[in-house]
């Protein structure tokens, strides 16, 4: 899979509007894109911090996978997402170094990218994402 960087952590909120502040008094930088990806039923918001992102996941619906995330776990960090060149063919070669996939073909995520997560099942209980632009 040969990722190149962490393009961002993923971490789950309760609510955008008190996350918000207070990722930006720990950053030192303010929130420059705010998204909703009705697909996912999240709200995102990103900040930049080099080359990485931070996105705060706030959920949309009850049944939401971010809601769900939280009800289980709490609120914190979600997912870690590895920028890749060749989504499709990471996709594949994780499926056959074995790992399980939640997505086997790319879908839009936010941000305009291209994702496709792998199972934690099979990634020592880390969610992680796969995205290229
Ligand atoms: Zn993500």
């Amino acid at each position: 899979m040969k990722p190149t960087h962490i393009e961002h952590l993923g971490i789950a909120v309760k609510s955008l509007d008190e996350a918000i502040p207070v990722w930006e008094k720990m950053l030192g930088t303010k929130c420059y894109s705010i998204e909703e990806v009705t697909e996912q039923k999240v709200k995102t918001a990103f900040f930049k911090i080099g080359q990485t992102k931070i996105e705060l996941l706030e959920a949309t619906a009850e049944d939401s996978p971010i809601a769900k995330f939280i009800e289980n776990k709490g609120t914190g960090v979600h997912h870690v997402a590895l920028a890749v060149e060749d989504l499709q063919g990471s996709l594949n070669e994780a499926a056959e170094l074995g790992i399980q996939l939640i997505d086997k073909t790319p879908r839009k995520g936010a941000e305009g990218l291209n994702i496709g997560f792998l199972h934690p099942k099979s990634t020592g209980g880390v969610l992680t994402e796969l995205c290229s632009e």
